[in-house]
């Protein structure tokens, strides 16, 4: 049921080739959130979304800082190596200081076309609406000017139509892991949705749907395990995820940002393009990384946890992600006082080994106890 996931991460390079030339449509790099994927599509691109990759860093060394977080410097460095030549223009999110850095190194060292959306950090949603109305026009010409095409109304009504039709079907694999703990194995989970940054969105929605169909009869595993919910930026490496199921663990849902905080986004509305993009960015779930006084990320978390039925919560925390770091004190004492175990572990996107994190995750189930040793 996995292998069409599996097969189209097992090359990157070739997945996205192989479906470029078939579609005729420019690939264009998403650096990485949260930019909506159907402006790209609706102006005739193929985007695919850039969460990090798992390289050893030599040449974005000379101009990133090892404290920089590891999906920057792995992006740049796969750049930097020409391991991106497919990718033939990219659009960057302002979602922290080090992508408006990275974003501004890209524009001088790359002769590709860089878009950038600025996410607007004000307290009120009028405030929002000027500030992205400006931005959104640049966006809008610039994706054209890549593509060649314009962006028709019809074009953007069928695009978000496809794009909001996967994510309701990511919602319902979602569904799925919390109501039967176990009955998808975690690294298969995280492999379908890696295989939708890089997989077209008709495509993917085609294996969507057959996954879908032939998951319904499974059978959870009997028994109880520890139950957890994960909460970060991203979900790599998947060789660590594989670990809660080796340990014997459940992961029940999930809080990444290239996961559920990405997936819980509703369809783009059209209707009015600037009011859509202002509801993509910043609805769905909270996230660290977009300011929005509505919105508390410590209920959240609280109710997320519950909700699931989950015995913890691990802080899955890529080094050196700030906005993560920043968050990260206050939802600790706010999952301490509801009675919520957590514990955190240090990821890199280059790590070699992931043996010191098993460790760890294996001592905090035993904690909360229901790990079969
Ligand atoms: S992981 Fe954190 S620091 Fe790195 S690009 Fe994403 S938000 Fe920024």
């Amino acid at each position: 049921m996995f292998a069409p996931f599996y097969a189209a991460i097992a090359d990157i390079s070739a997945t996205i080739r192989r479906h470029r030339d078939r579609l005729g449509r420019p690939v264009i790099g998403v650096l990485p959130a949260y930019f909506p994927p159907e402006l790209i599509h609706a102006a005739g691109g193929y985007p695919v979304q850039l969460w990090g990759a798992g390289v050893a860093i030599d040449h974005a060394e000379a101009y990133l800082q090892p404290y920089c977080c590891s999906v920057a410097r792995s992006v740049l460095e796969l750049e930097m190596r020409g391991r991106a030549a497919l990718i033939q223009a990219y659009v960057f999110t302002s979602l922290c200081d080090t992508l408006i850095n990275l974003r501004e190194l890209y524009r001088r060292l790359f002769d590709k076309p860089i878009l950038g959306l600025s996410i607007p950090v004000t307290q009120t949603e009028q405030g929002r609406h000027t500030f992205l109305a400006g931005a959104a026009e640049t966006i809008m010409k610039g994706l054209e000017a890549v593509t060649g095409r314009s962006v028709s109304p019809e074009n953007l009504r069928a695009s978000a139509g496809q794009f909001g039709r996967v994510r309701s079907l990511q919602r319902e694999l979602y569904r799925l892991r919390r109501e039967r703990p176990g009955g998808i194995k975690n690294a298969d989970f995280h492999v379908v949705i890696k295989a939708g940054f890089f997989l077209p969105v008709d495509e993917y929605g085609r294996l969507l749907e057959n996954l879908l169909t032939g998951l319904v009869s499974i059978d959870p595993p009997t028994g109880r395990r520890p139950r957890l919910v994960l909460s970060g930026m991203v979900f790599e490496p998947l060789d660590a995820q594989r670990l809660f199921d080796e340990i014997g663990a459940d992961v029940v849902d999930d809080d990444f940002a290239s996961g559920w905080r990405t997936v819980s986004k509703a369809s783009l509305p059209v209707d009015d393009p600037v009011e859509g993009i202002a509801e993509y960015v910043f609805g769905g779930a909270p996230c660290c990384c977009i300011h929005h006084p509505g919105k508390d990320r410590h209920d959240y978390l609280v109710k997320k946890v519950r909700d699931a039925g989950a015995d913890g919560l691990v802080f899955w925390y890529v080094k050196f992600c700030e906005p993560d770091a920043f968050d990260r004190p206050q939802l600790l004492a706010r999952l301490k006082q509801e009675g919520i175990p957590a514990t955190m572990v240090e990821i890199d996107l280059s790590m070699k080994s992931v043996e010191s994190l098993r460790t760890r995750i294996q001592a905090f189930c035993e904690m909360i106890g229901g790990l079969e040793i």
